[in-house]
């Protein structure tokens, strides 16, 4: 036995100097963040946002009825096979950018079969996407696909809830019957809310209270002030929102974790820790504790053994992304030398993956303007442009 030692540890959101705790050999490390970042939010199979750098929506309904996008979403997410290899590849990228719980929304059984899949997975919840539109599914169809899941899922490692798209895409009938039902389909339920106009009230209109022991995340909240008011916990996306809408909540008040959202494009919460604490300038313990411990609580994950080591200063670590060498998850190493455990696969080869298969996605499913930019160019693109619309100073590098 040995010990694995830091200079600074980040222990549940609260930084702390002169780390240590038995390991199975001795390691050192200039950082230790425990447990690793969690990400709440993330849409596996989107490879295109359908933006375009230098326009921006008025909220989420503007943009979903009116973005063009380069595929046809509906037939990627029916592709079981190609669906679980983008997951795949999003789990791979989060483990090696240091992310040790991760909240999916998509197609659950391709997110399912990736997850089983990998070598040391993340703790993971499932959310199969519910939407009233053909190609997707209804909450009768999703409670059909989590009753076929619980059976894979045993091992207290993940956990199983419903994402409803949205008030206006899931339906007011199908938001009021997902959160009465919650406690039969996992106890968990996210949304997309307050996407660049005030819902919490017509959320509460719609539902009501909820009932005992069902937590409901609202993704991006953008314009309620405390989403807690309404018994929501809120997952707050700054990257995705700051793209489309040129604009992010300003206050931690009522935030509870953050999401990447579209992390085959842009990356994961990881990577974006240098940018929320721009926007959420002065508040860095808030934000820690928001992006590691927040999604876990979110959604009642256990983040027992679960850690990020990296061979950075903290304050480096704070202004600008740098990897991991070393991530367990539940006492497991799956990230060891900066390598994934099992295949050897490093950061760089997967970012190369995954920009093969945002063009094999294309190829397969492309249904839009052709000749469109790379997606993952665009994105970041749109990411820089948003950025000088609410911050004068340069964007920080991703
Ligand atoms: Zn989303």
């Amino acid at each position: 036995m040995g010990w694995l030692e830091a200079d600074t540890a980040v222990v549940y959101g609260k930084v702390v100097e002169g780390f240590r705790v038995p390991f199975v050999r001795d390691e050192y490390y200039d950082t230790i963040i425990v447990p690793g970042f969690s990400d709440a939010h993330m849409h596996p199979q989107v490879v295109d946002g359908g933006v375009e750098p230098g326009r921006l929506w008025r909220h989420s309904y503007d943009w979903i009825e009116n973005r063009r996008l380069v595929v046809d979403e509906a037939s990627v997410r029916r592709d079981i096979s190609l669906a679980s290899r983008l997951a795949s590849a999003t789990l791979k990228r989060a483990l090696l950018e240091g992310v040790t719980m991760v909240a999916l929304t998509g197609n659950a059984e391709a997110n399912v079969r990736a997850w089983a899949g990998l070598h040391v997975p993340p703790k993971a919840v499932f959310l199969p996407t519910i939407i009233r539109k053909p190609g997707w599914p209804s909450l009768e169809k999703a409670r059909e696909i989590l009753r076929r899941l619980r059976g894979v899922i045993d091992d207290g490692l993940a956990r199983l809830g419903v994402f409803l798209h949205s008030i206006r895409y899931a339906g007011e009938d199908q938001v009021l019957e997902a959160v009465r039902g919650a406690r039969a389909l996992g106890g968990l339920v996210g949304i997309h809310l307050g996407e660049g106009l005030p819902e919490g009230d017509s959320y509460r209109r719609i539902v009501g209270g909820h009932p005992p022991g069902v937590r409901v995340v609202a993704v991006h909240c953008i314009d309620d002030d405390d989403p807690s008011a309404f018994g929501l916990l809120c997952a707050s996306c700054p990257a995705s929102n700051l793209i489309l809408y040129g604009r992010t909540r300003r206050s931690l008040r009522g935030v509870t974790s953050f999401g990447s959202d579209w992390p085959l494009l842009i990356g994961t919460v990881a990577r974006h820790l240098p940018l929320i604490l721009r926007v959420f300038d002065g508040f860095v313990e808030g934000v820690l504790r928001r992006l590691t411990v927040g999604g876990y609580r979110d959604y009642g994950v256990s983040y027992t053994g679960d850690l990020a080591a990296f061979d950075v200063e903290l304050d480096r670590l704070l202004e600008r992304y740098e990897p991991p060498r070393l991530v367990m998850v539940a006492g497991r190493e799956a990230v060891v030398e900066g390598m994934l455990a099992g295949t050897g696969e490093t950061i760089g080869e997967v970012e190369r993956e995954i920009r093969k298969l945002v063009r094999e996605t294309i190829d397969l499913y492309g249904d839009g303007p052709s000749g469109v930019a790379d997606p993952i160019e665009n994105a970041l693109k749109a990411l820089e442009y948003g950025l000088s619309k609410v911050h004068s100073a340069p964007a920080p590098t991703l």
